[in-house]
């Protein structure tokens, strides 16, 4: 049977993880994958993270199964975290899910089971994992506008346009902060004319919230899902800890599903319950745990978030180096925005053949559609990747 398989499209991201490794040079530059790197290139493990799992392995007394939405006090501290006092917590019922993807993948699937004919609208561009994801389940998809290629900031105008064509009950997707894989951001009065488009259509929005802390700071960058949460009456949240915990590997997120009503929230948590125990039972939960450690405990939680601040601070220093050295290359402006983005990622708007220049010429790694990870750059390289692009473009 499994000879009548057909090969699987490559992902684009892991293939250029390969192609680098493969590439000998030794000044190579890796700015493809969406993982934090410090200057020395490392991803550590964060100091809080330590803490907790050494306290963990002394006094952790059972590893018997925790319940189909993983650890209640989990839930409750990454609600803290993401929403505080915006939400009422009886409208909120939660699923641990391994990973963000794990809570983008049971989003949609609760999503198809309320109602089966909803269309998720997705940014253009958006994370490609979402477009895979939801073409594997069948879902029907259509995309929205959102980046301007000229300016590399949000197209809004284009945005609304599209979002005027939403049916009521289907879902919007939007990114809480530090959009993937552009960098360019939503303002709070935008956000609020989406929340306005929105009611109005009748349409459900699902946050993907992959990088609190990374843009501007933990809490300004919970304020479009707080905003949205409160205003509207559903909401489907699905978050990731692996960037801000820096607990990748573990797989580590939650599903909030907001009903409009607290009466509609047990049946909520039920579905939330059935679909976890359709396609794991138990989800994972060792960085839940850690990860509940660390924010309700003062001392770790004041660390993490030093350390958070720490590699935020450091990206927007890349950022500002980057913008400052292609303004001095090319005596112009037109790289601002490199500075205006937020999170890990900036998409310049280079053609695809400058992209690839830039890779064959100089041996820097970007993703095809001109995506760049501003933590794979430190201080010395950042005039390297200047110059690259400088000598491409004019190539
Ligand atoms: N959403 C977005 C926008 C992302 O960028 C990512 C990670 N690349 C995820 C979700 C999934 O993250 P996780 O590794 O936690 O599954």
């Amino acid at each position: 049977m499994f000879d009548r398989l057909q090969d699987q499209p490559a992902d684009k991201i892991l293939a250029l993880m390969q192609a680098f490794k493969a590439d000998p040079r030794e000044d190579k530059i890796d700015l493809g994958v969406g993982v934090y790197r410090n200057a020395e290139g490392v991803t550590p493990v964060m100091r809080a993270v330590k803490e907790a799992e050494r306290r963990l392995v002394e006094t952790q007394e059972t590893k018997a199964y925790t319940g189909l939405a993983g650890d209640p006090a989990f839930a409750d501290a990454m609600i803290g975290l993401i929403l505080g006092e915006t939400v009422a917590r009886d409208r909120i019922a939660a699923i641990a899910t391994p990973g963000g993807t794990g809570a983008c993948r049971q989003g949609f699937e609760l999503a198809r089971l309320a109602n089966p004919d909803a269309t998720v609208w997705c940014s253009d561009p958006t994370w490609p994992n979402h477009l895979s994801i939801l073409k594997f389940m069948g879902m029907p998809t259509r995309t929205y506008r959102y980046f301007d290629e000229a300016t590399a900031l949000v197209d809004f105008d284009g945005m609304i346009a599209d979002l005027e064509g939403v049916a009521s009950g289907d879902i919007v997707l939007l990114h809480g902060c530090c959009h993937n894989p552009t960098g360019a951001n939503l303002t709070d009065e935008q956000v609020g004319r989406v929340i306005a488009i929105l009611t109005e259509r009748g349409a459900v929005p699902m946050i993907d919230l992959a990088y609190q802390g990374f843009g501007d700071g933990l809490e300004a960058d919970a304020a479009a899902t707080r905003a949205i949460a409160s205003a509207m009456p559903e909401c489907l949240i699905a978050a990731s800890c692996s960037k801000n915990f820096g607990v990748y590997r573990e797989r580590t997120g939650l599903l909030m599903a907001i009903s409009a009503d607290a009466s509609d929230t047990p049946t909520t948590q039920g579905n939330l319950n059935f679909l976890n125990r359709q396609t794991y039972s138990f989800p994972p939960d060792h960085g839940a745990r850690v990860v509940t450690m660390i924010l309700t405990d003062p001392d770790l939680r004041a660390d993490w978030e030093a350390e958070l601040e720490e590699v935020r601070s450091s990206m927007l220093d890349l950022r500002d180096q980057l913008a400052g050295e292609l303004a001095r290359l090319t005596n112009s402006d037109r790289y601002a925005f490199i500075a205006r983005h937020r999170g890990m990622f900036s998409r310049l708007g280079l053609p695809s053949e400058v992209v690839e220049r830039i890779r064959a010429d100089h041996g820097v790694y970007m993703v095809g559609d001109s995506r760049m990870n501003i933590a794979g750059l430190n201080s010395e390289t950042v005039p390297k990747l200047a110059q690259a692009i400088v000598a491409a473009e004019k190539a």
